[in-house]
């Protein structure tokens, strides 16, 4: 098939170079331009293992990018994958997906000979009826990949309707959902591999898209399929993250109160893991959930909730217990440490191992903490430097973990990556070797002061 895929961030990339992968003809569409070069040359916009070797597949052949959507008519089948920041209240911010779903909107309908500007119905059709343009469009189906909240399903096909100039019921461009469930630091193996596949669609004809696009990956994979409706199915998506980001926080309260025991919380949930009721993953407590998508699901869940009349309270301690966990990691380090014109090296920058991603990092609050308690912060971290340093540019930025540690007064880990429990006689070189481990990847080991955060 020939599909589009709007946006070319971490899940449209991804996306992008796995439907190449699996045999279609695809068109990245990003209105960033350096993006959109750095993928026609072959190279990943975004750190991810596999990708580039996709890209260098099928670049140039089934895969390439434009900043334009102007061909977008071309195609079968258009994705959306345009991010879905946070706005002051936790709400997402449509704006951005809005705009893509208007300009499609807009090319899907210049491309039947009407202009978007034109006051033309999108069912219109070359020779100016209604019914020759519903089969012109009709078959171009719209899959929303962003994560949208379920009222807000109906606000992209609004935005279509803009961008084609008519009323959003007269829009002949169908919308279906079909959230993504992979993980950063390992979205490729998760597309080739997933748990489940969720196709929101309000007809037959939609449905038979979604799943003609996805015969050889159904083929491949034993991963159940769900098919219901688009609102739906983009509940389902935000159920499952506030489902794992409430196991986390679960996880750092016994682990908070198994601290003040003086007891190992990891062999505490390992235990309770073992429970055939209670699936034993996301139980490793420390410093917190952050990336892209928990932090920012579960407040949108929470604003769409608050929107329609309830407030979820569990939601609400969720959150709580995860924002408390970055201070409890200063504390600890307090109570070794006087902090106030301390050298202290963070270990990990990115928001979980395996990425370059910042966004909401528990580094974040980390380094904004001491930096407030007057430290001089040291901060490593194999590939997410880069992107720290545009958040905080004045910070010192070491090349290795040991070139960190040297001469520190204490260090916090905050990203589990594996490189960091090899370090051995890097601690030697401290001033003072006391470590705070938030994420239980560091050996105690004799010759350091060492904290772990929930054991
Ligand atoms: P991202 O910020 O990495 O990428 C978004 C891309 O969209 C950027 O390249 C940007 O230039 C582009 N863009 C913005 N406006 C555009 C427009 N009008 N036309 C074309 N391109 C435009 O975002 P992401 O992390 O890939 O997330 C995308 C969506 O997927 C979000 O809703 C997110 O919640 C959801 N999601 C993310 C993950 C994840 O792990 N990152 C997982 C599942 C779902």
């Amino acid at each position: 098939m020939k599909l589009n895929v709007v946006g070319s961030g971490y899940v449209g990339t991804t996306l992008a170079a796995c439907l190449a992968e699996m045999g279609h003809n695809v068109s990245a569409i990003d209105i960033d331009e350096a993006t959109v070069a750095a993928l026609n040359q072959g190279s990943a916009p975004i750190h991810e293992p596999g990708l580039e070797d996709l890209l260098a597949d099928h670049v140039g052949d089934r895969l390439q990018a434009t900043t334009s959507y102007a061909d977008a008519a071309a195609a079968d089948c258009s994705f959306l994958a345009v991010g879905t920041p946070t706005n002051d209240d936790g709400s997402i911010d449509v704006a951005p997906l809005a705009a893509a779903a208007e300009m499609l909107g807009a090319a899907l309908t210049e491309a039947n000979g009407e202009s978007s500007n034109s006051g033309g119905n999108v069912g219109s059709g070359a020779d100016g009826s209604a019914d020759a343009a519903a089969e012109d469009t009709h078959d171009h189906l719209v899959v929303v990949k962003s994560t949208i909240t379920p009222p807000a399903v109906a606000t992209v096909r609004e935005a279509l309707a803009d961008g084609a100039s008519v009323d959003s019921d007269q829009l002949d461009i169908e919308v279906a959902t079909n959230p993504e469930f992979l993980r950063e630091g390992s979205a490729v193996e998760d597309f080739r591999n997933p748990d489940k596949l969720v196709f929101g669609t309000a007809s037959e004809g939609a449905l038979e898209t979604l799943e003609t696009l996805y015969a050889p990956l159904m083929a491949s994979t034993d991963a159940p399929v769900v098919r219901t409706d688009p609102e739906t199915a983009m509940m389902i998506k935000y159920a499952n993250n506030a489902t794992l980001a409430t196991k986390i926080s679960l996880a750092n309260d016994i682990g908070n109160i198994c601290k003040a025991f003086g007891l190992d919380a990891y062999e505490v949930m390992d235990a309770v893991g073992l429970d055939d009721r209670i699936a034993g993953a996301f139980f490793e407590s420390g410093v917190g959930y952050g990336g892209s998508c928990f932090p920012k699901d579960v407040a949108a869940l929470r604003a769409a909730a608050r929107e329609a009349g309830y407030e979820p309270p569990l939601l609400g301690a969720t959150t709580t217990v995860n924002d408390r966990q970055p201070d409890r990691l200063l504390e600890l380090l307090a109570s070794h440490i006087d902090i106030e014109g301390a050298r202290v090296a963070v270990l990990g920058l990115a928001f979980k191992p395996g990425t370059d991603d910042i966004r909401n990092s528990r580094a974040i609050p980390v380094i904004e903490g001491l930096l407030d308690r007057g430290a001089t912060v040291v901060g490593y971290d194999p590939v997410a430097a880069e992107n720290m340093r545009e958040r905080f540019p004045s910070l010192t930025y070491a090349d290795s973990a040991a070139e960190a540690l040297a001469d520190a007064t204490g260090a916090v880990v905050t990203t589990d990556w594996d490189e960091f429990a090899a370090l051995d006689s890097a601690f030697d070189e401290m001033a003072t070797p006391v470590v705070v481990d938030g994420r239980r990847i560091i050996d105690r080991r004799e010759g350091i002061t060492y904290e772990g955060l929930t054991w």
